[in-house]
Order: C-alpha cells, then structure tokens, then sequence
C-alpha cells in the first residue's frame, strides 16, 4: 500500500470514529502532501530520514508513511479498523434495506471530501445513490452555496452521473430555516433539486411558539422533504439543549404535508431522542436515516440511526431511504399543497 492510500485509509477510519477533527486534520494534511510531492520523493526522503523535516509531516503521520515503505502497515491498520469498528445490532435488518443516504456534504460547503470521493464511499458501502444536500447561503460559517456555486455545483454531480452509474447522485440541499420560517434559496432552485433537507441553525433558543410556527410554515413548504435534526441538540462535549416547541403540531404538519422526520445519525446529535421518534410515529411520519456526513468515514453512520429506529419498532415502509431512487425523487416532487 503507498504511503497515501494508508493516510488515506486513516483519516477515513478516524472519521467514522469522530476522532478529533485536529487529528484528522493532520493525517489529511500529510496525505494531500504526499500525493503532492510523489511516491519517490516521499521513499527518498524516507532514506535520508528527512521525513520529519518536511512541514506537515509529524512523528505520528511519519511513521504511517514509514510503515507504509517498510512494511508493517497492514497490522497497523487492521488494529485501527477494529478499534473503530462500528457495529451494527438490532438495526442490521433495516440497515440492509436501506438504499440511500438523503442527507451529507462536501467540500462545496463545510465538507471535507469532495463529491467524487463521497460518492464512491457511498458505493463502496452498498447505496444505489447519495442525496448531496449542501448548505444554504446564509450559512456563511459553512461556506454555504448562493445560487450561482449551487448551479456549479449541480453540473459537477451531473458531469460525475455520467461516470458513476448506474450509481447515482442526487441534487439536494440543507436549507436553512429562517427565523420568519422561510427557506435560505430561491423557490426555483430548491423545485428543481431532487430533496430538499430544512434544518434550524440559527436562533435555536427562540421561545417555543416562534420557533413551533417557524418550523411548521417550513415543513409546509411542498418544496421541503426532510426536516433535519429537529431538536438541534448537541449530546457529546459541553452539549447543547434542545430547542423547544410544539411537537405534536411540528409532527402533525410532517404528516399533513408528507414531510420526513429525519433520524439525524451524528454521534453528537442523536436526533432525535427516542421519546421524540416514538411521537413522530403516533403522528404517522415518514421517516429518514441520513449520517449528515462531513467525511467519507462518517457515510457509515447510518448504524446507529438503524439501531435506534428498530429498538423505537420503526417498520420499513416508513422509510423514505428504502425507496429505490426514481420512487423518491417521485415522492419528493408530490407534496400536498394544502
Ligand atoms: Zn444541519
Ligand atoms: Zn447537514
């Protein structure tokens, strides 16, 4: 294995352990700079023990790449596979049925492989397609896309279709949510991407009958499919509370207007919680599982939302990610209107 690919292999493997992103970072560094400089300069450099001396390289990037020239790096990586193994329990039967991821980004936005590298994460794990649903303008923290970088953006994933299929990308967004309830991109835009995920991210303390109406006035949107981690809670670190609002109306327009409720796989999110799921069900919601991934390590998150939703007993059917992906784009674009 050259020394990139085991990099690579790294940086893949801390990712689906949401390893620090400062660590993650470092072993992405040194990859992007040993494909740079070449596999002789890299052996060469190995030679003279001048590793080191390069700025990127650090002792812990130096000795996978030294593993990797020497030998060893099998052994190496088999220990790191299993340490951050992702098991899948209860939720194995419905993680086989699933088809799709309907919620991840890249590099377009605040991700950190670009869609080529996703796309081919997504096969490798068995989906027939990957819905990418960058962000939406005013999420400038996340580099989010203004219309003309989001029409960029859908040439790129049509160029890339051509390549890929039968695999398949489809055109999303994670459209902010604005405070008065409207979405973050023009009405064309978001009639012509094939789902559209709404998700809060700003003002996420408002008081609940604000933020209840601001999420029904955008679940009732037929241009909206899935409304992303509903709570917005954060349940690793320092955390963040949830926001609060009015459930069963927030659920009950879901069912009214054929909105997903997504099970948001992020290991610091977890959302939402289960008693929360348990009343999406009562209302009759869709459901989704999406990783939300940033990183082509975190595609294999979906584990745990499958693990949750089967403990909740959440049938199949209910799935919109069951669905092959002609059914789903058919689903996203049929909307009740009223
Ligand atoms: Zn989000
Ligand atoms: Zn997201």
């Amino acid at each position: 294995m050259s020394p990139a690919d085991a990099l690579d292999r790294v940086v893949y493997l801390l990712d689906r352990a949401l390893a620090e992103s400062r660590r993650v970072a470092a072993y992405a560094r040194a990859r992007d700079l040993v494909r740079e400089l070449g596999d002789d300069a890299i052996a060469q450099h190995h030679v003279d023990g001048t590793l080191g001396d390069l700025a990127g390289i650090g002792p812990s990037t130096g000795k996978v790449i030294a593993l990797a020239l020497d030998g060893g790096i099998d052994e190496h990586l088999t220990e790191l596979e299993a340490e951050t193994l992702i098991d899948v329990g209860e939720g194995t039967e419905l993680r086989a049925a699933l088809r799709g991821d309907c919620h991840s980004h890249t590099t377009w936005s605040d991700g950190g492989a670009a869609t080529e590298v996703m796309a081919h994460t997504a096969m490798d794990l068995g989906h027939d397609y990957l819905v990418v649903t960058d962000h939406s303008p005013r999420l400038t923290i996340a580099h989010g896309l203004n219309r003309e970088r989001l029409l960029q953006q859908l040439d790129e994933i049509e160029r890339l279709n051509e390549e890929l299929a039968p695999f398949r990308i489809l055109t999303g967004i994670e459209v902010d949510i604005l405070q008065d309830g409207s979405l973050d991109q023009d009405v064309d835009l978001l009639e012509r991407l094939d789902v559209v995920v709404a998700s809060v991210h700003s003002k996420l303390r408002m008081p609940a009958q604000e933020m209840t109406r601001r999420m029904v006035l955008a679940v009732a949107s037929p241009h909206v499919d899935i409304l992303g981690h509903c709570t917005g809670r954060k349940v690793v670190g320092g955390g963040r509370p949830q926001s609060e609002f009015d459930a069963d109306i927030v659920f009950a327009a879901c069912a009214r207007f054929e909105t997903a409720v997504e099970i948001n796989c992020r290991p610091e999110r977890q959302d939402p919680p289960e008693e929360l799921l348990a009343l999406a069900l009562d209302w009759d919601c869709r459901i989704s599982i999406d990783t939300d991934a940033h990183a082509p390590g975190q595609l294999e998150w979906q584990a745990y939302g499958c693990d949750k939703a089967a403990r909740i007993g959440v049938e199949p059917e209910r799935i919109i990610n069951t669905l092959p992906a002609d059914d789903l784009i058919a689903w996203t674009a049929n909307h009740p209107t009223t």
